[in-house]
């Protein structure tokens, strides 16, 4: 096979290929990169897997995967006036319309056309080479590595889910989920100044890394453990029922549990996406008064994202657990189906 641009291609279930693809020009406003790292993320995996995510999005034709990403600039189109050939960058997967209700009032990530990186039908950026709109491309400084560029992304979501639950100095707060969003979540907790953040999960080789990676306290989710139980564990390794809750395991059990376990008046954050139809307590939840918040991807937590990484207030970097090149694609979906890593990342610089 010839390596012009060798992409990470997923024609429907199951099947994903390698294949050379020619180098795409970058149109005005946008700019070429020479992808460095891409992270896999569980919708990766999903879409390989099951050719889609619920009713919404569904693979129909040829698509690349990857949407956590860092790069070089190549080649800068038209009217690119802050980013340079050489730049090293990371790049926010979204493209928007800017003309919408969404758009305009700054919730770019509601926008009803938006482009996202490897959500079919939309195109991602698992290869040597791509082209992105440029004012979704941020410069790293010389002290932030390619792989927490590209880790900038699941930050994201963790930053946002903090942002949407109002996380506060002293706030305790519970992670429903260990998952690599679940770490995020916990990394940007304690980044708004949560005082403590117990970190839920059904696997304790997880809770395990999550207390290496920074969470104060974890608790293991048991089988056949009722959801009012756990609340009061939680409340007891945290000192208090915690002011802030947020779901990033996609488990109806924590739905109910962040319900039962957050303070009264506090605010329940949901990340994790479910089965699109799950219970309430409602009781609980009216009686306590609990705010649930939905939170979608991210707005603006780009450059923050950089400015905590490199000034060492957030380390995402051990989340990375394994390493494979882009030849190596296979493998790589391989390792991150099993479980047993956390942050699978793809080298795509040509060696
Ligand atoms: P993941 O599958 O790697 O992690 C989920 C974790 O939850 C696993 O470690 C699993 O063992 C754990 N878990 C399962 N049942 C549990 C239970 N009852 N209690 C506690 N933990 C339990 O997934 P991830 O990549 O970390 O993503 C987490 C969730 O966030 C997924 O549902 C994903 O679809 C969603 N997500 C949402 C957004 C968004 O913008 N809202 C963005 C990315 C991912
Ligand atoms: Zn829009």
């Amino acid at each position: 096979m010839t390596d012009v641009n060798l992409s990470a291609i997923l024609y429907k279930k199951l099947d994903l290929r390698l294949e050379d693809r020619p180098i795409p020009e970058p149109g005005k406003g946008e700019v070429q990169l020479c992808m460095q790292k891409v992270g896999i993320c569980g919708s990766d995996v999903h879409y390989w897997q099951h050719g889609r995510i619920g009713d919404r999005f569904i693979v129909t034709g040829p698509m690349l995967l990857g949407h956590e990403c860092s790069a070089v600039v190549t080649k800068v189109g038209e009217g690119v006036s802050h980013l340079k050939i050489g730049d090293r960058v990371a790049i926010e997967p979204h493209g928007v319309c800017r003309v919408c209700e969404a758009c305009k009032c700054g919730r770019y990530n509601l926008c009803p056309n938006v482009f996202f990186l490897a959500t079919p039908p939309d195109s991602g950026a698992l290869a040597r080479y791509h082209v992105h709109g440029a004012d979704f491309v941020f410069k790293l400084p010389d002290n932030v590595s390619f792989e927490e560029g590209a880790l900038i992304e699941p930050l994201s979501v963790g930053l946002h889910a903090c942002r949407r639950g109002r996380l506060a100095m002293g706030h305790r707060v519970l992670v429903c989920g260990a998952g690599p969003i679940g770490l995020c979540a916990m990394l940007s907790a304690k980044a708004f100044g949560a005082s403590a953040v117990c970190v839920t999960d059904i696997d304790s080789a997880r809770l395990e890394f999550a207390r290496k990676v920074g969470a104060t306290h974890t608790v293991l989710i048991e089988r056949g453990a009722s959801e009012e139980d756990v609340a009061k564990k939680v409340a007891e390794v945290l000192g208090g029922a915690p002011d802030r809750t947020i779901e990033c395991s996609g488990a109806q059990f924590s739905v109910n549990l962040g319900v039962f376990a957050t303070k009264p008046g506090g605010v329940f954050t949901i990340v994790g996406h479910g089965p699109n139809k799950v219970e309430f307590p409602v009781v609980s939840l009216v009686a306590k008064e609990i705010e649930i918040v939905g939170s979608f991807r991210y707005i603006n937590t780009w450059q923050t994202a950089i400015d905590m990484i490199s000034c060492g207030k957030i380390n995402v970097a051990p989340l990375v657990t394994h390493r494979f090149t882009l030849e190596e694609t296979m493998q790589a979906f391989e390792m991150s189906k099993s479980g047993k890593g956390v942050k699978v990342m793809i080298d795509c610089a040509k060696k």
